[in-house]
């Protein structure tokens, strides 16, 4: 093998740890290598190729791929059959030094590297130095190698195929969305492009002033259909703020009985119109929390939203509160349909709605009325926002029995630090 001048010898480094990088970098350039680096083994390879180094040293415990299936992807390579590839690793324990050369390696050195004689180490190997290692070693231990990568090709294969699975799912929940967007636009929009053309009509054909009554019927109906699109964009925009870990807090002493209140007297009308039975408790007596009563009101609205979709007409709703240590746990508990387990935690997930979207309706309050998916999306991101948590509890899911949900979200009276996800 033709002796490297040291001077212009080239070493590409690869390795995920900064600080040894840094080490081995200093040491070699201080001896007068040109050093090259590479934080993982895709990268290294690449490197490999465009550097072309008269010596690699090869981490082995690397993410994604390690150390020795780059040694053998390199060793396929026309132009690294004979470079040494010297591996350098941390783990000592017993077979590592045999494996790392059955995959290909031509020497194995230990970390921390001994400054000392390190450089001396290095070049021995530029100078054609390989670690010897016998016939039936090299085959049993080759045999390890390919089970190992076997191995990890398989778990490879199903995490890429669940990955694949979950971005299926999203894509499909994706398509759903948008339908179901374009639908709830569209029966504002069908609302506002009658009433005013009603309006053009009644202008076109009447020369006098119209009656006053019909301004205020068009004027209402107008409004009615604003206010729909304003809350569905107005929805839209907070999921993608939430999602981006861009929703601003605006944090002051809140009191929770305001917040429900304050819902509640939202809900009143379709509540009497349903004769739903909603009993608050004595939520005055909860301590004030610290958070954003705007954010808090949406989280709680939309889960009284949900109680009231999802239970029939003459079934019963019921908000407590109580205080736990340095929390508080708001409770809504509902005698709806239920919520299978299953499902418990993907209700919380963007887009998801339980069921097809052909049931999908454009009612906030019709029993069982469909949502964007979007409602318990938006209220996870608000109260991990507030450093809580909201779950549900809930046997089954029965629409002939009724056997009920009840969320809790739970809060920390003070936020100590800067709000979780923003
Ligand atoms: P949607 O806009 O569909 O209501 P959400 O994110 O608010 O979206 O809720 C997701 C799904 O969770 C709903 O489609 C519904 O199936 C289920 N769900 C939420 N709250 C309740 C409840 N109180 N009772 C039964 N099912 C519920």
């Amino acid at each position: 093998m033709n002796k490297i001048a040291t001077q212009s010898a080239k070493i590409l480094y690869i390795e995920d740890d900064p600080a040894s990088r840094r080490l081995v970098q200093r040491v070699l350039d201080n001896k007068g290598y040109q050093v090259v680096v590479a934080a993982d083994g895709l990268e290294g390879i690449s490197m490999a190729r465009e550097h072309h180094p008269n010596l690699i040293l090869m981490d082995i415990n690397l993410p994604s791929m390690d150390g020795r299936e780059i040694t053998t992807r390199l060793r396929s390579l026309p132009n690294f059959s004979n470079t040494p590839i010297v591996a350098l690793t941390a783990n000592h324990s017993a077979g590592n030094r045999e494996l790392a050369l059955a995959a290909g390696c031509t020497g194995f050195l230990t970390k921390p590297i001994d400054v000392t004689n390190f450089p001396g180490q290095v070049n021995a190997y530029l100078e054609g130095m390989s670690d010897a290692i016998s016939i039936d070693e090299k085959n049993e231990h080759l045999q390890r190698h390919a089970q190992n990568l076997v191995t990890r090709l398989e778990n490879k294969i199903h995490e890429l195929e669940s990955a694949n699975r979950r971005l299926r799912e999203l894509d499909r929940l994706k398509s759903d969305f948008i339908i179901m967007v374009s639908h709830e636009l569209r029966t504002p929009l069908t609302l506002i492009s009658g009433y005013a053309h009603l309006l053009d009509e009644q202008v076109k054909q009447s020369d006098d002033m119209l009656p006053a009554e019909m301004v205020v019927g068009v004027a209402e109906g107008l409004n009615l259909g604003v206010v729909r699109m304003r809350d569905v964009v107005n929805e839209i925009i907070k999921v993608a703020r939430i999602a981006s870990g861009t929703l601003d807090l605006a944090l002051g002493p809140v009191r929770l009985s305001e917040l429900v209140q304050d819902v509640y007297e939202e809900y009143q009308e379709v509540v009497e119109k349903r004769n739903l039975n909603v009993q608050i408790g004595d939520l005055e007596k909860l301590p004030v929390v610290q958070g954003d009563g705007a954010q808090l009101k949406s989280a709680i609205y939309h889960i009284v939203s949900n109680a009231i979709k999802y239970t029939p007409d003459g079934g019963s709703i019921f908000i407590v509160g109580r205080a736990v240590g340095d929390t508080v746990d708001l409770i809504i508990q509902d005698t709806g349909i239920g919520i299978p387990d299953s499902e418990h935690r993907r209700i919380f997930d963007q887009f998801y709605t339980l069921g097809s979207i052909d049931h999908h309706s454009t009612s906030k309050s019709a029993f069982q009325g469909g949502g964007l998916g979007l409602g318990l999306a938006i209220v996870k991101g608000i109260i991990e926002a507030h450093n809580g948590r909201v779950w549900v509890e809930s046997e089954r899911r029965d629409p002939a029995q009724f056997p009920g949900s009840t969320f809790h979200i739970l809060l920390p009276l003070e936020q100590m630090n800067k709000p979780a996800n923003l």
